[in-house]
């Protein structure tokens, strides 16, 4: 994987693919703005080395990028020109104003087909790709994937650091090493606690996973959030490991399970001390909701308080820990949700197989 500082910038035209993909309320104001500012740093340089940047982004809560423009200015502190279309992107070069972002590349339907053509389209007027968004290297999108195929690409700073964090996550001693694993995507977090049993000494579940590992062991769960597919993805995995530890209690309402315990919290708070690496994806409970967010607030205390090298990721577990005001207690915060639980299972990444 080629990085930034290995080319020469100065007058190339750059297409930086960056992940904007925030929460937005209803009245327009980006809630969370954690990953655009992890994008300044390749930006800074990509303009300091007087490269014409353009970025590339997709975002789910709107449909386009038009109304975030103003908020962008003050978050990246650069005038942000705004692009609609990518044929605008060649006009857009001709009076080169500074960095810009193209509108939503989701609005073009050869994206996420992986459409060469679109992405020979989207290239047109380029120098080279540099890829900075880690949160959509799990996807095999044209931004992302084809693209690459198409200019020379790089690397950018934040790709580097995500690899190397998680990388050292999964290389560091196992009897080290305890996985927390919380939240409610069976199909992404299964596939970690399956590669995680030969890499940490334990996994402590919580979450609606804690309800399809009970439902799969045949308990009665009663009304609580279930994911359907569980059963089929915990095929293979041995629901009895004594690495595995399951909640002793629940916090139960209107018979559904909601968060952990007071027992579970106390002998997950105590596991906790004992080890020098912590990976913790996924919220306990229903955090959203006060009553249910017992659970997640003393297990991120407990990780903030311990001596042990802390990563944490995933949108909902950084929105808790932002709830609970724990934020820049953690060694490092993961910028992908997906993409970080695809690199922690041991899947290879289309966006970083593409760099390579
Ligand atoms: P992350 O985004 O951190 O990877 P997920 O998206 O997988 O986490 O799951 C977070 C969601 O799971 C939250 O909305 C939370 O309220 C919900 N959740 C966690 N535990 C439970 C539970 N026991 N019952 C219902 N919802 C839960
Ligand atoms: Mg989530």
């Amino acid at each position: 994987m080629k990085n930034i500082k290995q080319v020469d910038l100065k007058g190339k035209k750059v297409l930086l693919r960056v992940d904007f993909d925030v929460p937005v309320s209803d009245g327009g104001q980006i809630e969370e703005s954690f990953r655009i500012k992890k994008q300044k740093e390749t930006l800074d340089y990509l303009v300091s080395q007087e490269a014409q940047v353009v970025m590339v982004a997709h975002i789910s809560a709107v449909s386009s990028f038009a109304d975030l423009i103003p908020q962008m200015h003050i978050l990246l502190g650069y005038e942000i020109g705004f692009i609609k279309t990518v044929p605008e992107v060649g006009v857009y070069f001709e009076n080169y104003a500074g960095p810009a972002l193209l509108d939503n590349i989701r609005q073009n339907s050869g994206e996420e087909k992986n459409d060469l053509e679109f992405a020979k389209q989207l290239a047109v007027g380029f120098d080279l790709y540099v890829n900075n968004a880690f949160a959509v290297c799990h996807r095999n999108h044209a931004s992302v994937s084809a693209i690459a195929t198409v200019l020379p690409s790089y690397a950018g700073f934040l790709i580097e650091e995500e690899i190397a964090r998680l990388q050292e996550v999964i290389d560091s001693p196992k009897d080290e090493k305890l996985l927390i694993m919380g939240g409610a995507k069976a199909s992404t977090k299964i596939p970690v606690i399956k590669n995680f049993l030969d890499k940490a000494d334990k996994i402590l579940i919580g979450g609606v996973i804690a309800n399809d590992i009970l439902k799969a062991k045949g308990q009665d769960v009663g009304d609580s959030v279930v994911d359907e597919n569980a059963s089929e993805l915990l095929v293979g995995l041995n629901l009895d490991s004594p690495q595995l530890i399951m909640p002793k209690d629940y916090n139960i309402f209107e018979n559904k399970r909601l968060d952990i315990g007071p027992e579970a919290i106390s002998e997950f708070s105590e596991i906790i001390k004992n080890y020098k690496m912590i990976i913790w994806n996924g919220p306990m409970g229903l955090f959203e909701n006060d009553d249910f967010a017992q659970g997640t607030r003393a297990i991120a205390q407990a990780i903030a308080e311990s001596s042990a090298r802390k990563i944490i990721g995933g949108g909902d577990t950084i929105s808790a820990i932002d709830k609970f005001g724990l934020n820049g207690r953690f060694d490092f915060v993961s910028t992908g949700g997906g993409a970080m639980l695809a690199f922690l299972s041991g899947n290879k990444l289309p966006g970083l197989e593409a760099l390579n």
